[in-house]
Parts: C-alpha cells; structure tokens; sequence
C-alpha cells in the first residue's frame, strides 16, 4: 500500500468509517478531502463505539497524521466539540492537520440551509441543515471565507461583509432574521486561536510524505451517488466524495494516488429524498433497516433500504477507476431467502444497463432481478473466503461478475476485526 482512496460506491453510509480505520492501521496519513460534519463515521474498537463527523478515522491511532484538508468545509464549534470529546476519552489530537484553505461553516449559512429547505418544501433534497450546502455555494461563489481569513487580521472587515449581505439575503429573501455580526466576530475570534496550531499547508505536507514514501489513506465521505456531477442530482451533497475530488480536496494530482477502493454495502440503503429503484418498502426493507442498524450517524434518520444493485455500483466503477470492491454487512443478509441482485432495468419495455441521468427516467425504471438461495449459517466469525457459506460465496462472487470489479475485503460485523480480506493487497 503507498496511497488508497476510499470511496463509498452508493448513496453514503456504506460502512466507510470501520474500512477506513481497518486500513488506517497500515497507513502513515489519514486524509479528509470533502463534505463536512453532514457525514458521520462510526468506528467500535474493542467495546467502544466512536462517531466521528469531521475528524478522519485515523484519529483513533496515537501514531497517524490525520489532515482535514482544502475541500472539507469545516464548522469550527463541531470540530472543537469533536477534540474535546476525543480528548476526555485519553486520546491526543496532537497529529491532527488541518488545511489554510478548507472554508468555513459560519451560523449563517445553518439559516440559510434551513430557509431554503424550507423554501423547497415538498421538493426538499433532505439535508442534514448544518449549513454545508450554503458554505460549498459560497466557495464557488467567492464569497467563502477560509481558516487562513479566520487567522488573519482581515477577519473582522471580511466577516462584516459577508455578515451584512447574508443578513440581507435572509430578511429580503426568505423573511428570516438574521445573525448578529459582534457574537459571531466574539465566537469566531474565540475559535482562531484554539485552530492556530493545527493549521497548516497540508497540500504541502502530503507532497513531502509521499516524496519520502509514506503510506497516506484519503478517507471518502459520502458516496458516489451523492457526487455533485455524478451523482443523483439535485438529490446529491455539494462536494465530490468521487475519487477525482480527491485530488481537488487534498491537493494532490492523479498520479499520487495508486488504489482506489470503493466501499459497498452488500444491499443498498439510502437516506432523504429521491428515486431509488431496488428499495423494499415493506417488512423485508423493514427487518433489514433493523438488523444493519440502519439509522444515521449525524441524524438518527432511519434509511431506505433495498437490494444491492449493480447497476449503481458499475456507474461508480467507471466514474472513479475503481481498483477493488469491499463488501460490507454481508452478515446483516444471513437468513434473508432468497436473495436478488439488480443487473439492469426496465424501461418503457427496454432493458437499460446503465444509470440514467435523469431522475425522471429513474423513477420509472423498473429493476430486474437475478435471485441467489440465501444462507442461515452465522458469518460473523468467518475471516477466510473459503469459509463462508456456499450461497454466501456465489452471493459475493455474483457481484463481482454483475459490477465487472473484484471484491478485496468483506465485512461480516461491526469490529475491526471482523474482516475477511480476499486480496492481501497491502503490504
Ligand atoms: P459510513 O458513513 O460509510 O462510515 O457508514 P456508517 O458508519 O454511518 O454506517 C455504517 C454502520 O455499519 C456502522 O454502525 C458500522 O459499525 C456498521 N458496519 C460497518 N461494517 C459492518 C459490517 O460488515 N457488518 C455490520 N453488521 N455492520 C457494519
């Protein structure tokens, strides 16, 4: 292993948080490269469970660097909530980087999330309302400002402005009040000097490990259906979780990444808004959401679910070069007879075997379906191949030929080591 990017492969939640800290063992740095404290990671390491929204996984190890880098929007109250719960359970954050130029969340942009959700209405894309979106529309509107403003002597005269034009935008346009320039300068002023010794050029940082031939996991967050360009748009987050944002989101070019490993979970769940074709409305959708504990991290939202669809996973193959699969939850499917894998759709009598760009044409497509026996046995304690089920392994093996990408790992439980690794690709 020199560089791995991990990327979850449908609409978030794949289980990203315990293969990022499973792989964080074998690396040097652990790196954010987008989203914000919209994602959430649980990790359980022996009877403890962690959730982390900002800081990556690797935060768990005394020895990994871990950056938050350029293309993660960070809301300074979360990350510092963050440290202090961390550092209250005895671990040093002492390793932890984060980026000059990563944007800031400030509370106006949390009203802002809200009035226009609420502005939406019954078209809401179902956000988390904690101000990401309107922090990612100002980055790309150049109204943005970054960790580097906070830390400069510019702050108060950058802040007024923004401030005094999102107030307007609040009362003239959404009828709403707006927030208070002197608390926010108090609390933000509060927040720069506590930031001050992890701030860093990171890019920087990343270039000089990798010269020295450091192993460095970029952590995604997210997935690739919640991509803004490859994505389910409008119904998608407003970063690349795809593994070309890692480059934009930590500084690197494409050559210095040399793996990408795309997470799936071995079924298909999805919170929010918006069509999803292989989802079991009924008990079975029902006792799968109870079983994988199919709740969000940062919300508690309970999540849609449904069966695996290839379909999605191969659009993700292509759209970030994935190198290998890992399969994860492959134990919350034991007892589940029989169980179906989408291979293409329906749609106005044709088969489609490529995902659709229009939501529109989404909506109507019907899955279709090849079924696999299920198995009974208890997975959980299996950690060879060679050891799962007979209709486990053609499960697993269907998926391989259905996606076109082999599967590396599979997770059968929520520990760490419960892992069955199928490539030893690190070394
Ligand atoms: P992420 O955002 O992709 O990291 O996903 P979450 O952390 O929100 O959700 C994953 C949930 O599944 C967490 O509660 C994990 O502990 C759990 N999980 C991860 N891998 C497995 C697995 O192989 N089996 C089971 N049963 N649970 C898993």
């Amino acid at each position: 292993m020199a560089t791995v990017a991990l990327v979850g492969v449908q609409w978030g939640d794949e289980g990203k948080g315990k293969v990022t800290d499973f792989l964080a063992a074998r690396a040097d740095l652990v790196v954010r490269y987008q989203g914000g404290n919209n994602a959430g990671h649980t990790v359980v390491v022996g009877e403890e469970e962690f959730r982390l929204h900002l800081l990556p996984s690797g935060i768990l190890y005394p020895d990994k660097t871990c950056i938050i880098g350029n293309g993660v929007v960070i809301d300074p109250a979360v990350l510092f909530e963050e440290i202090e719960a961390l550092t209250r359970r005895g671990f040093t954050l002492a390793r932890l980087l984060v980026s000059e130029r990563a944007h800031l969340i400030l509370p106006y942009h949390r009203l802002l999330d809200a009035a226009e959700e609420e502005r939406r209405g019954r078209g809401q894309i179902g956000t988390t309302r904690r101000g990401i979106g309107p922090a990612y529309t100002d980055k790309a509107a150049r109204t943005g400002l970054r960790v580097i403003d906070l830390l400069s002597e510019d702050f108060p005269h950058l802040l007024a402005e923004a401030v005094d034009y999102k107030n307007q935008l609040l009362s003239k346009v959404y009828g709403k009040e707006g927030v208070k320039y002197e608390e926010v300068y108090r609390e933000y002023q509060g927040y720069a000097e506590r930031l001050r010794p992890y701030v860093t050029d990171t890019s920087l940082v990343l270039s000089q490990s990798l010269a020295e031939g450091r192993h460095v996991l970029f952590e995604g967050a997210q997935g690739t259906l919640l991509d803004l360009d490859h994505g389910t748009y409008p119904f998608v987050t407003s970063s690349y979780p795809t593994a070309g944002g890692v480059c934009i989101g930590a500084g690197v070019g494409p050559r210095a990444i040399d793996y990408v490993l795309g997470v799936a979970k071995a079924y298909t769940t999805r919170v929010g808004e918006g069509p999803f074709p292989t989802e079991l409305p009924g008990e079975l959708g029902r006792e799968i959401r109870e079983r994988g504990r199919e709740f969000g991290t940062t919300t508690g939202r309970p999540r849609r679910c449904g069966w695996f669809d290839a379909v999605i996973v191969r659009h993700a193959a292509r759209v970030n070069g994935l190198s290998h699969l890992c399969l994860t939850k492959l134990d919350v499917l034991t007892g589940v007879a029989p169980l179906k894998l989408c291979y293409g759709y329906r749609y106005r009598g044709e088969e489609i075997r490529e995902f659709p760009a229009s939501l529109s044409v989404l909506r109507s497509c019907q899955p279709l379906y090849e079924e696999i026996p299920g198995w009974t046995e208890d997975v959980s304690q299996v950690r060879r191949l060679e050891d799962l089920p007979y209709n486990a392994r053609r499960y697993v093996e269907k998926i391989e030929e259905l996606t076109g990408v082999p599967v590396a790992l599979i997770g059968v439980g929520v520990r760490r080591e419960q892992m069955i690794i199928c490539h030893s690709l690190f070394s």
